[in-house]
């Protein structure tokens, strides 16, 4: 899509992407200024494989002061982002033929990490109708004595539903019984949350010696670049992790772990500025597409993702174009409509497409309006 959606650009083609996965804002000012003294004061050596201590402190402190949870700066691991956070993960817990349960949706990584691993990716279905949540009955079902793990992703890309304190109490009730397996937690989207606290399921004391959260300064501090994730775990787990990455990446960037410690030290305000930007199209966004005939829409409670489901125009056809599938109908929005999609096939729900509502409101608007325009040209295609 993304391919498709530069080589239009490349013709001229105005094209809206609402494909990409960050957010469309700078990294405030205060963050860049410590990356920039870092550079200054010669922060340009090896950091340790697991990160400064500085900043595991930092992070230790927000664990403490957000969340409530009690984590030393030893079981705290710095990486490479969030994304080889849960690589590290999955790599140091799953052995081959081990089972890891994935909620689909999921994020694409996901299940192409575990076979990495080789480990078998467990899908659990969770659609539309469940708000894309699974339940404790669909968790107990899918565990078996192979299972390793399972991947909680909580705000959820791609659909944005938040699972709610009582939703991870039953499933902390069902993990409790199964010793063997650990939850990977995956919040990289913990501050970008509609409806208040953020809940982790390490909150749960019978189960928090199993649980791994991830999380990073991606997303909140709009720093997708720079590169800056962590776990915090049990020390056993951080230790293996630490191990991995001390043979193929080393600590990450020097430079721009002393940014993510000015993020997590300095004011939080910037981080509540763009929430607040990001319900609001949020907001903006669900409202048009209710409006669309023949999408079905969730009400997202975090990320900057919508997840609408688009199977009512499967079979649909525009001359000899057939819509066959989401990945079809992203393409057709993308090149009647001009708006860059994802087809819901790489989250594993080939019922729904992916928009990112991480850009200006001008843009949700004039995207929305092309969308609904390119399916009513579907629509009536159809009927001739
Ligand atoms: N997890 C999820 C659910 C994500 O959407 C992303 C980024 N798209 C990541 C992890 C990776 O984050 P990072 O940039 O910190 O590696």
């Amino acid at each position: 899509m993304s391919q498709k959606s530069s080589e239009l650009k490349a013709q001229g083609v105005d094209v809206i992407n609402l494909s990409v996965g960050e957010p469309d804002f700078n990294t405030p000012d205060h963050i860049k200024a410590a990356a920039i003294k870092a550079v200054e004061e010669n922060y340009s050596r090896y950091s340790p494989v697991p990160g400064y201590p500085a900043l595991r402190e930092a992070i230790s402190a927000k664990l403490k002061n957000e969340n409530g949870l009690d984590y030393a700066p030893a079981q705290i691991l710095c990486s490479n982002g969030a994304k080889q956070s849960v690589c590290n993960a999955i790599m140091a817990l799953v052995n081959a033929g081990d089972e890891v349960i994935i909620p689909a949706p999921y994020w694409v990584s996901y299940p192409q990490m575990v076979k990495l691993a080789e480990g078998e990716p467990v899908i659990v279905e969770a659609g539309i109708e469940q708000d894309f949540k699974i339940t404790p009955e669909q968790l107990e079902a899918a565990i078996t004595p192979k299972t390793r793990a399972l991947i909680l992703c909580s705000p959820s890309n791609p659909t944005g539903s938040v699972y709610s304190k009582e939703e991870l109490a039953g499933l902390a009730r069902v993990l409790a019984r199964h010793e063997r397996v650990i939850v990977i937690a995956d919040e990289i989207y913990e501050h970008i949350n509609y409806i208040g606290k953020h809940e982790s399921i390490a909150q749960f004391a019978e189960i928090k010696d199993r649980v791994v959260i991830v999380n990073g300064v991606s997303k909140a501090y709009a720093m997708t670049g720079w590169r800056i994730g962590f776990i915090a775990a049990p020390e056993w787990i951080v230790k293996g992790c630490n191990k991995l990455q001390g043979q193929y990446t080393s600590g990450p960037c020097s430079v721009s772990q002393k940014a993510a410690e000015a993020a997590y030290t300095g004011s939080q305000q910037c981080v509540e500025d763009m929430r607040q930007a990001f319900e609001r199209r949020k907001n903006l966004i669900v409202k048009l597409a209710k409006e669309i005939p023949g999408l079905e829409v969730n009400s997202p409670e975090g990320a900057f993702y919508l997840f609408p489901k688009c199977s009512s125009y499967f079979g649909k056809k525009d001359g000899e174009r057939v819509i066959n599938n989401s990945t079809d109908f992203a393409m057709y929005l993308l090149e009647v409509g001009h708006v860059a999609t994802v087809g819901g096939d790489a989250f594993g729900s080939p019922e729904c497409f992916r928009m990112s509502y991480a850009t200006s409101d001008e843009n949700i608007v004039e995207a929305m309006k092309r969308i609904k325009e390119t399916l009513a040209r579907l629509r009536q295609k159809e009927v001739r």
